[in-house]
């Protein structure tokens, strides 16, 4: 055991227990089989694991591009929640690098036999008004872990522009929001390339559906959404 272990015992991210939690790991015993549980709930409409689905969320079905959709887990009980809830408000590397390792997985999926200039990731940055508040961007970071895991670039495709911060909104008026909150940001070079955009919790999928429309007018050809969590 690491001496740092000894003066500062680990606890469990969601319980906040302090027994047993392994080096690189988040989370004790107990709750390490509650969320492999929640990775293998079956999905309502494929049946499949949720780590394995592949179903398109409502209004991505329409982003008129490819779009391929994957996500770690099914935003649903409280363990779910509480990891969101925690990644939005916490600034926890561990969390942080632990759902960037297990989006890489995704990432690695699909993009597997591909060349490294193929793909680019991308994110929706968080509103000014949000980083004010938390003090970070939990998107950015979790996609720039993902770079560095895949190796894949990481390019700032995206800004802010005016729009309200979503969590005041109710769901009909974030999907309308979602649509005027984007822009592209400087140009980037995408033309030809498969991106992948790393995202937290995707709902009904407004928000990738307002990136994936503003992507395909750069001439990307193909979109992946990889997101921790998935309602
Ligand atoms: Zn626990
Ligand atoms: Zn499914």
């Amino acid at each position: 055991m690491k001496l740092i272990n000894l003066i500062f015992p680990k606890k469990c991210i969601i319980c906040g227990e302090f027994t047993n939690v392994k080096e690189n790991d988040i989370f004790c015993p107990i709750c390490r089989t509650k969320y492999e549980t929640l990775k293998r709930e079956p999905c309502r409409d494929c049946g499949k694991a949720q780590r394995n689905c592949r179903c398109i969320s409502s209004k991505l079905k329409y982003a008129g591009i490819s779009v391929t959709q994957r996500h770690v887990f099914r935003f649903s009980d409280e363990l779910s929640r509480t990891l969101i809830y925690k990644l939005k408000r916490k600034n926890l590397s561990a969390l942080q690098l632990f759902l960037a390792k297990e989006c890489a997985e995704l990432v690695k999926e699909e993009s597997k036999g591909a060349f490294r200039d193929e793909f680019a990731i991308v994110y929706p940055p968080r509103s000014k008004s949000a980083i004010k508040e938390y003090g970070f961007d939990h998107a950015h970071i979790i996609a720039s872990e993902v770079a560095k895991i895949t190796g894949f670039p990481l390019l700032r495709a995206f800004k802010r522009v005016g729009g309200k911060a979503q969590k005041t909104l109710s769901a009909a008026e974030r999907g309308q929001n979602a649509e005027k909150a984007f822009e592209l940001s400087d140009e980037c070079a995408l033309t030809g390339l498969s991106v992948i955009i790393i995202d937290d919790v995707v709902t009904s999928g407004s928000t990738a559906a307002r990136l994936s429309e503003l992507l395909k007018q750069q001439g990307v050809k193909r979109v992946i959404v990889v997101s921790a969590s998935k309602v």
